[in-house]
Parts: structure tokens; sequence; C-alpha cells
């Protein structure tokens, strides 16, 4: 079993609707359990502007899925939720990215680990730092480190999650 790190995202169709269910599919996958869940956070949309404020939420699972195995489970969940490919970093109704695999490091066509952008984004520090205080990440350093590292984000926390 590894310890897997999803972050979640969504600006469309009830965003904490979607996360909520994104979450419960993770838990129910085959050879997986949902650890834990932070809450959610809102943040600013990375690219076009004209779209709706993101949710965000990071979680912890394990699992027995190799990672491109977890990445076809993890696109499923996308297609089931309605995800509809817009426009690059636009909108969507559910965004599942694998953050980090245990410590496996990979870079392949279709999936790069740990995530390519984990050390700049304040939406998936934040949330790392709430369910993981003092999380490595390999190469770059401590969470808490690298959200200081940061210019002054607009990243809100969310009333507590019920999740776990
Ligand atoms: P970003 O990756 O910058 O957050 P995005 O999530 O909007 O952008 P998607 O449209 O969801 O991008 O995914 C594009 C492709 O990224 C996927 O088809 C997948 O093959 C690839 N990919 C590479 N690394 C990962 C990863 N760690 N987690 C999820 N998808 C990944
Ligand atoms: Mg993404
Ligand atoms: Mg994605």
């Amino acid at each position: 079993m590894e310890k897997v790190y999803i972050g979640l995202g969504s600006n469309l169709d009830n965003p904490a609707g979607q996360i909520e269910k994104a979450l419960q599919a993770l838990d129910a996958l085959p050879e997986t359990r949902l650890l834990k869940a932070s809450r959610l956070y809102s943040s600013k949309p990375l690219g076009p502007q004209d779209q709706p404020d993101f949710l965000n939420a990071v979680c912890l699972l394990e699992t027995a899925l190799p990672p491109l195995k977890l990445l076809d489970a993890l696109q499923a969940i996308e297609r089931e939720q309605g995800r509809v490919k817009k426009r690059h970093w636009g909108e969507r109704s559910i965004d599942l990215d694998i953050l980090l695999y245990g410590r496996m490091r990979m870079d392949s066509e279709r999936l790069t680990l740990p995530h390519k952008e984990i050390a700049n984004r304040d939406f998936v520090l934040l949330p790392l730092a709430e369910i993981s205080p003092g999380l490595t990440i390999p190469e770059q350093g401590q969470v808490e480190n690298l959200v200081e590292r940061l210019e002054t984000t607009f990243v809100v926390p969310m009333e507590a999650n019920t999740q776990v």
C-alpha cells in the first residue's frame, strides 16, 4: 500500500457537492481507502479570469493501485462527474490530480510525479499543511516553508469539512 495525496478542485455545478462526491468515489475505489480530507478552500482561478472562483481540497489515500491505474480511475471519476474539457485551466466540474504518490518520481507522457506545480500553488500547499503538518515534498522541502515562499495568497479556508 502507498500513501497518495490527491488535489481536488471544482468551480462548476455545486463545487462543494462535487468535491464531496469525488471523495466518496475515491474511498470506494478498489484496494483504496480514504484516510484524511482537508477543509474546503476557496481560490481565484489560475487561468482565464472570466470564470467562477474555485473550491479546492486535498485528501490522503492509501492505495494498492499502481500510479497509472490510479490516474485511469481519477479520470473515470472526472468523466462520471461530467467534466468536459473546455479550455486550458478553464472551468470544470471536478479536477483530480495526483500530487504525491509515496516518494515516487516519474515523468512520462501521461503522468508527472510529484505533480509539476505542487510547490507553486497555495490552494495545494495550504490544505496539505493542514492534513499533514511537516510533510516534505521530495527535492522541494517542507510544505510550511514552501508556503512562506509564495507571494501573498487569496486562498481562504471554509468551514470544517465533515469528511473523515
Ligand atoms: P494542472 O495539471 O496544471 O493542474 P489540469 O489539472 O487542468 O492542469 P488536466 O486537463 O486535468 O490538467 O490534465 C491534463 C493531463 O495531465 C492529463 O491528461 C494527465 O495525463 C496529465 N497529468 C500529468 N501528471 C499528472 C498528475 N500528477 N495528476 C493528474 N494528471 C496528470
Ligand atoms: Mg489541476
Ligand atoms: Mg488535472
